[in-house]
């Protein structure tokens, strides 16, 4: 065996507890001393270093994802270094992005590399996870990760940066489903961190003009991410004029205002996400029939596109650091909530720390 292998938590250095945010029953949350997870069968234990609270977790936390159950240990945006493993390609010490749909790998969509569509969703028994979904996440002091959601980070990538892996991910299939071709004009509507990754990446691309398109006071400030910012309100000017528009706003108005946007034999990538129970109208149906248009719906980030996304990361292509608005140890987690969930001080990403100050 190699000297990777840690046999037991309770060793020297794996504490037996861990602080973590626990949401404890909808709409209730504490920050709590609970037992060290120890890593399954293909899985190894990453010490939490930068962690990320996302729209995601308050939709959790208000219960809409039935198929997650209190009491959770949330987190899925997250870095870290491999505490425990007895996998010689994640050794210990390795830093490391995670990427949080974890597929069976069996069934059909697995095989073809979407195990974002993973047929056995929820299953764990199947192998399936979903990190800080399914199963525990990374606003811990650690968390045990299945080796299949592991990146090691390239050299020149930090913890804090390589937080965004998912979301980086995320961001870049959104643009390969809309076949993004260089010196085009893609247009973002949505200016949250998701959206920004895009508009930062199609630049990075080669798009010849990105416009980013939202409302209020964070479009100032994130101004220099594109080559124009346009609040929603004055949006019909753009009518018909891009290649490719990408939603991540996640509204029937935006999604309505993305296929106006749309040239005719254009392509429109909708990304934001509505749950269940959110219908479309106002549209007219010629617009997409006559007007010869993609459509194309994009979910999470299969295929392994959240490595490619590393790489873009590491050649400085792309910059997440001016998208981490506002920094908190994770013992002050009840404030890092409120000021994400209430957008205080423009807050776009509220990153936690667990390794510092606890
Ligand atoms: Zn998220
Ligand atoms: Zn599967």
């Amino acid at each position: 065996m190699k000297s990777a292998v840690r046999e037991s938590i309770g060793s020297a250095d794996i504490p037996a507890t861990m602080l973590a945010v626990v949401f404890t029953a909808q709409d209730h949350f504490a920050l709590r001393e609970v037992p060290t997870p120890r890593p399954g069968p293909r899985e190894v234990l990453v010490r939490v270093r930068a962690s990320m609270v996302c729209a995601s977790d308050a939709k959790i936390l208000a219960g809409r994802f039935p198929a997650i159950k209190f009491p959770h240990v949330p987190g899925h945006e997250f870095s870290g270094e491999v505490a425990m493993s007895n996998d010689e390609r994640f050794a210990v010490g390795t830093r490391v992005g995670i990427e949080v749909h974890v597929g069976c790998g069996t069934c059909d969509r697995c095989r073809e590399g979407m195990y974002t569509l993973c047929q056995n969703y929820g299953k764990r028994e199947t192998g399936h996870a979903h990190v800080g979904f399914t199963i525990g996440g990374g606003l811990a002091e650690y968390a045990a990760v299945p080796i299949a959601a592991l990146h090691a980070l390239p050299e020149h990538v930090t913890f804090e940066q390589g937080a965004w892996t998912d979301n980086l991910g995320v961001a870049l299939w959104a643009l390969e489903r809309g076949r993004m071709a260089g010196g085009e004009h893609v247009v973002v509507i949505g200016p949250g961190a998701i959206g920004l990754c895009v508009a930062e990446l199609a630049r990075a691309l080669g798009a010849g003009r990105v416009t980013l398109v939202g409302r209020g006071a964070r479009l100032a400030r994130v101004r220099d991410l594109a080559d124009e910012v346009i609040d929603a309100a004055d949006v019909t000017r753009l009518r018909g004029t891009a290649d490719l528009v990408v939603e991540f706003a996640g509204t029937a108005e935006a999604v309505r205002a993305a296929i106006g946007l749309a040239r005719r034999g254009g392509r429109v990538v909708l990304g934001g996400p509505t749950g269940t129970g959110v219908e479309l109208s106002g549209v007219d149906l010629s617009t997409i029939v006559l007007g010869n248009l993609d459509i194309l719906g994009s979910l999470a980030n299969p295929k392994g596109v959240s490595g490619r996304a590393l790489a873009l990361l590491a050649d400085a292509k792309v910059d997440v650091t001016s998208l981490v608005t506002h920094h908190f140890p994770l013992r002050s987690f009840a404030e890092a909530w409120q000021t994400f969930t209430e957008r205080r001080g423009g807050a776009i990403r509220v990153m936690l720390h667990p390794a510092e100050g606890n």
